[in-house]
Parts: structure tokens; sequence; C-alpha cells
């Protein structure tokens, strides 16, 4: 039966039940004012293999800039002179299905990988935790000491040691939010375009230098102040991992089976009696809870905030070495796993995701090694008409643009494919297109009244350099009605 609009209006209104983690943000207080959180510095084998994870990310993150393959930056997004490489590879934005299929498998990639390994991207390779949790985090803990001391010294009148201690974190925060910022716009305009901002004249980089500050101020709110929120509220991946997920993804899961029902473990208290009591292995001590960098208590189930970190894991470990239980309380275990101790299962979802990635990538791959070397823009000048040559002949005037995408300088030349008459390259003897520019030409092209076809002719011009055809153009010639 339908609820009446009473109980509709009556329960959109009902206080908020406090205990029930659904109905209230992990990070707000009563009040609806963001509860600063404090997560306790994880320790174990999880939080070892991340961090030197994390090591080989933040190098190639910081050195990715420099490498160069053919001459070409790795990666350089240069949205500003619209010039992009990737694995060394150039792309313009004419390359526009080479665009499409790229976004697609991205997206396709994310797809497929959410549905069978839950946020593992999240977890260990996101830029943002690994320099959260793994940098910022630990220099935090450096400078502060652990959770407890964080908050006695936020909680701290306001002495010199606390002032000190505080403009010496965030100007460490600062100077690394710099060097951050400007290795996100080398990713943008490259390491030369960087390098001349920082050694040149600033009069002449009034906008590089206003990006400079933009970026380093955006790196130090989301790092000293938004933190979690950055994942919680502006992460695409939370938004749609509730849709990818099923029964089968691999997530950070606690095993309510074993770990349930959960209460203290009593000094007296042996396993025999406490399983005789209907208790469980979780003994309800919350670290996990406490090393949470999200604020989340994993033992509600799997949850929008969770970024797959591994700290509860580690710090579930650490509490069943000591009371001699076996470790995997919280755990990577898919929820059939838990459930059913059925085994991870490559399902016929994933089968078709990965299909569908293994097709793009194909099709991606196809057209990354077979595009032209050139693209061509063959138009009839705005505005002319035709004109009509002393022995007869019909000529019309083209403006091409040549879009030379190759590493070497290409001299070009233009022929007719299936059609009589001559093609003139107006202004120097050679037109030569140097590498990876783009250069305009006027072309005059001549044609016998006989080889016409009426007033509008469709033309095939081919792009010649050194003889091999690079590329074949379509355009039209007008001549007399
Ligand atoms: S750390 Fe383990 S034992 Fe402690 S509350 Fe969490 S799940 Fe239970
Ligand atoms: S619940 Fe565990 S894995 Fe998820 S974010 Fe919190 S500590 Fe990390």
């Amino acid at each position: 039966m339908e609820p009446s609009t009473e109980e509709l209006v009556s329960s959109a209104t009902r206080p908020v039940d406090w205990e029930d983690f659904r109905e209230h943000l992990a990070t707000a207080d009563k009040e609806g004012r963001r509860r600063w959180l404090y997560p306790k510095r994880p320790s174990g084998r999880w939080y070892r293999w991340r961090t030197w994870m994390s090591w080989a990310l933040i190098a190639v993150l910081f050195v990715g800039p420099f490498i160069r393959i053919q001459g070409h930056p790795l990666l350089m997004l240069n949205i500003v002179d619209r010039k992009f490489s990737i694995l060394g590879q150039m792309f313009w934005p004419e390359d526009t299905i080479l665009f499409a299929v790229a976004m697609l498998t991205f997206f396709a990639g994310i797809m497929i990988f959410t549905t069978a390994f839950g946020r593992l991207w999240c977890g260990w390779t996101c830029p943002q935790t690994v320099m959260m949790e793994m940098v910022f985090r630990k220099l935090e803990y450096l400078i502060e000491g652990d959770a407890a001391a964080q908050r006695t010294l936020d909680a701290a009148p306001c002495t010199a040691g606390k002032i000190a201690r505080k403009v010496l974190k965030h100007g460490v925060f600062l100077g690394l939010s710099f060097l951050i910022g400007n290795t996100l716009l080398s990713y943008i305009i490259g390491t030369e375009a960087l390098s001349e901002i920082i050694t040149d004249d600033p009069r002449r980089h009034g906008v590089g230098l206003g990006f400079m500050i933009a970026f380093t101020l955006l790196f130090y709110g989301i790092f000293a102040r938004f933190r979690e929120q950055a994942c919680t509220s502006s992460a695409p991946t939370d938004r749609f991992q509730s849709a990818l997920l099923d029964e089968n993804s691999l997530v950070v899961a606690y095993d309510h089976q074993r770990g349930e029902n959960r209460g203290p473990w009593r000094r007296d208290q042996d396993l025999a009696a406490r399983k005789a009591d209907g208790r469980g292995d979780c003994v309800d001590c919350r670290q996990c809870v406490a090393v949470c960098p999200t604020g989340i208590d994993i033992r509600n189930g799997i949850q929008m905030e969770c970024v797959h970190c591994t700290a509860c894991v580690d710090a579930c470990d650490g509490v069943m070495d000591k009371l001699g239980r076996p470790r995997g309380l919280i755990r990577y275990a898919s929820l059939d796993g838990i459930e059913k101790g059925l085994p991870l299962r490559f399902t016929a979802r994933m089968k078709l995701y990965a299909s569908i990635l293994t097709g793009l990538v194909t099709l991606f791959l196809v057209l990354v090694f077979t595009r032209a070397d050139v693209e061509t823009m063959f138009l009839r000048a705005p505005g002319g008409l035709f004109q009509t040559l002393p022995d007869g002949r019909i000529s019309n005037l083209y403006t091409v643009k040549v879009l030379n995408k190759s590493h070497r300088d290409l001299p070009i030349e233009f022929r007719l494919e299936g059609s009589e008459g001559v093609v003139r390259t107006l202004g120097a003897s050679e037109f030569v297109v140097p590498h990876e520019q783009l250069r305009q030409a006027s072309v005059l092209v001549e044609l016998d009244r006989v080889h016409m076809t009426g007033h509008m002719t469709a033309l095939r011009v081919g792009v010649y350099s050194g003889g091999k055809r690079l590329e074949t153009v379509k355009t039209s010639f007008i001549g007399p009605r």
C-alpha cells in the first residue's frame, strides 16, 4: 500500500536516529557541523605494502613529466596549445574518434575494475589517497604526534609551542602543495614551459604564475582541510560503485559470520566459554574505527565512504594476533565469500565488461597505429567561385590546412585521384610542414571542362610526401552552370 501524505511528511521530518549509521554522515555532528577526524596511525603488513606501492607511485608521479619517449613527454595534456601526449604518442583535438575511444576505454576500465575489485584503485593508487595518507598524514604524525596527541594539541590553549607546531605543519603542507601544483602544471604545459615561467621575468607570465598559485592553494586546501571529503563527496567512484558492486566483488569486508555477536573479551573467559556465551571474534575494541581515515565503522557493511585503504584490516589483525585468534576478521573478500564461503568468481557480468574493454582497447590500438601521419582539410577559399583560364580550362582556389602528426618534417604535394587536372601549391616552391605543426597553403586546381560533371564536380585529392600517399581527402570543384 502506498504511504499517505501524512506518513511521508512525518517520515521526512522525524528526528535522526543517531544510533543508525545510515541516517547521518560519519563526519558530521548533531548540529550538522563537520566532525574533524583524527585517525590513529595504522601499522601492519597491508600498511607496509601500501607504503612501498606509494613510494613507487610518487616517484612515477614526480619523475613522469621529465620522461621522454621519442622526444615526447610520457604524459602531457596541454589544453592551452591543444596538444596531448600519451605514452609518447602525440594527439591533437582533430583526433576526435581516438579521444572518444580512449574515454570509453577509460570508463569501461573503471567499470570492470570496480565490478571485480571494488575500490582497489581508491585505496592503493588514487593520487588523493596516496598523497593524503602516505605523505601529508605521515608528516602530520611526525609534527603533531598520533591521533590522541593531535586531539590534545587542538584542544590546548594557544601557546608558543602549539603555534610553532602549527606553523611548521602548515608551512610544510604549503611547500608540498606548491611542489604538487607545479608537477600538475608540468603535466599540462610541459616541463620546458614550466621552467620558463620559473626562470623568466614574472611580468611576462602572469597567467602561468596565477595557475601556479591557484594549484598550490587548491592542493593545500585539499590536504590540509578538505581531506576525506574529497573522497566521500567529490570522487566519482563512490557515486557509481553502488551500481557496480555485487555479491561477487572483492571488497574490504568485515566477516560478520565470524565476528558476531560482538562483545568485550573478559579476562577470565576462555575461547570455549566465549563461544558458549554466543560471542563471536569481534571484541568491540573499535580499533578498526579508530584508524579509519573516513570515520566509518566497517562492521556496518559496505559503505560509500570506504576507500578500501585496508587500515582497518591491519588494526583488526593486530587485535586478533594479541588474542591468539586467526587474522582476517576484516579482510579482502566478496559478500558471497563471507556468507556462503564461495571463492572469488569471474561472473558473467565481469566477462561481458571484460570483452567490451578488450574490444575497446583493440580498437584504440588499431586507431593509434594505423592513423595517418597527416590530417588535411581541403576547403574552397571563402567567397571564391571559379575562374576561366585563357585556354578555356576552369580553376578553383582552395585553402588547405595540413597537420603533421609525425616526428619529422614532411614535404607535401597534392595529386588529383581519378580525375585529370593540375594541382598547384602557391607560394614557395616546396610546401614543407614541420613535425607536429599545422601549416596552411593556398592551392589552385585546374580542370578541363570535359572532365567536369556539371556545375559541381566531386574531387578526390591525394596527399603525398616523398612519393608516398599519406591520405586522400574529398572536396568539390565549381564550374559554370
Ligand atoms: S578491530 Fe576487529 S575486534 Fe576490534 S572492533 Fe574492529 S572488528 Fe571488532
Ligand atoms: S573502513 Fe577500513 S578500508 Fe574502509 S576506509 Fe575505513 S579503514 Fe579504510
